[in-house]
């Protein structure tokens, strides 16, 4: 990756707070933009659920909807309570179903129908209604998740014929898009298309992040990213066309010597081997720091970057504390120089996932689970 990040005016963060995440709201935009031009005739939509992966609903779905993006994908009710807001003129997708018909016809979200409860509820709520309100209707290819089984689709195909809802969309969703050399991608692609191709004139979508990646086949009328538009690389060995977009850093609350032979953190797991320089910084799981990621005498651990040089974590992630040994790093800084203030939890030296493999998940899981004690800072 060679994108020239924005630096965060570290200075600036105020002298309460323990961290600072910055999010380039317009890297997001720009992002979409990248992704809109990969796919194009096809339509690019925002997968903004979750309060858009953790990096803030409220200013990504503005800087989406100000790109030209007009299709919005969210969970939950609420969050298409909130993407209606943000968003007054686009459609909104909810992808769990019809939990809430009216409230979900009061703010004008389109119900991805996935299962035959879903279709009958949309069914009854638009006959009683009076009207032929908008849904998706998601078929399952593989994924044996959410969508219609085949026979479920079966019936729905027999038994739709003059439907009481205007169908706007049929969806399916990958299972091994993240390996292109998979089969199933193929074999999915395959089941989409023989299913809709019974529902004849229907706009269809059945690529994500790295489904979109897979190329032209896999895009159909309508393409739904997340991940990529916040920066992620799904596709494994990256190539998605996007930039990062997150930095965090937390403040150095503290730096020590320990002398061989001692222990650093809870339960004693990790035990110096010769005097180490340990940095204690002010970040910890409730921040959205893996307890995973710490290291022990068995196991490697995560990192921290101090001046871009990577830190072993040692000893156990605690709630609000991480030790790290920073003699290296401080070691090239030279004997004059004041200590370092800061440590760089995501950014230019440590990416999404390379955060989430130290820690055993995935770049998804680092973005949605950032914490929200430390500052905020939209930049770009
Ligand atoms: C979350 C989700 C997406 C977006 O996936 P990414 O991998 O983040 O691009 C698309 N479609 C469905 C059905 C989803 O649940």
């Amino acid at each position: 990756m060679t994108a020239a990040w924005v630096p965060v005016d570290l200075a600036a963060v105020p002298a309460r707070a323990t961290g600072i995440i910055a999010v380039d709201a317009g890297r997001i935009a720009a992002n979409w933009r990248a992704l809109a031009a990969q796919v194009a005739p096809a339509e690019c939509a925002a997968v903004v659920k979750a309060d858009a992966y953790g990096l803030g609903a409220s200013r990504a779905v503005p800087a989406l909807a100000q790109a030209g993006c007009r299709t919005f994908f969210v969970a939950t009710p609420d969050e298409a309570e909130q993407a209606r807001k943000l968003a007054p003129q686009s459609e909104i997708y909810v992808l769990d179903g019809v939990l809430d018909a009216a409230f979900l016809a009061s703010v004008s979200a389109r119900p991805v129908l996935a299962d035959p409860s879903d279709v009958s509820l949309w069914t009854h709520f638009c006959g009683s209604a009076g009207a032929k309100l908008p849904a998706a209707l998601q078929i399952d290819t593989g994924l044996n998740r959410r969508g219609l089984s085949p026979t479920q689709f079966d019936a729905f195909v027999s038994r739709n014929t003059k439907s009481s809802f205007d169908l706007a969309l049929v969806m399916s969703h990958l299972a091994c898009a993240d390996d292109p050399a998979s089969p199933m991608n193929w074999k999915q692609r395959e089941a989409f298309l023989a299913g809709h191709q019974r529902l004849q004139g229907i706009p269809a979508s059945l690529a994500a992040s790295d489904g979109l990646m897979l190329g032209k086949p896999f895009h159909f009328d309508l393409v739904r990213p997340g991940y990529a538009l916040y920066g992620g690389q799904a596709f494994g060995g990256g190539g998605a066309p996007v930039e990062p977009v997150l930095q965090a850093y937390a403040r150095i609350l503290q730096i020590r010597t320990v002398p061989y032979g001692e222990t650093v953190g809870y339960s004693a797991t990790w035990r110096t081997k010769s005097t180490r320089t340990i940095a204690t910084i002010a970040a910890g799981y409730a921040d959205g720091v893996f307890r995973h990621a710490s290291g022990s005498d068995d196991k490697a651990g995560g990192f921290i970057a101090v001046d871009g040089h990577l830190c072993p974590i040692v000893g156990r992630v605690s709630m609000d504390l991480v030790t790290a040994d920073v003699t290296d790093a401080l070691a090239r800084r030279g004997e004059a120089t004041e200590p370092p203030q800061w440590a760089e939890l995501i950014g230019p030296s440590l990416t999404i996932e390379a955060v989430g493999a130290r820690a055993g998940t995935i770049g998804y899981e680092v973005l949605t689970r950032l914490g929200r004690r430390f500052h905020r800072v939209y930049i770009g």
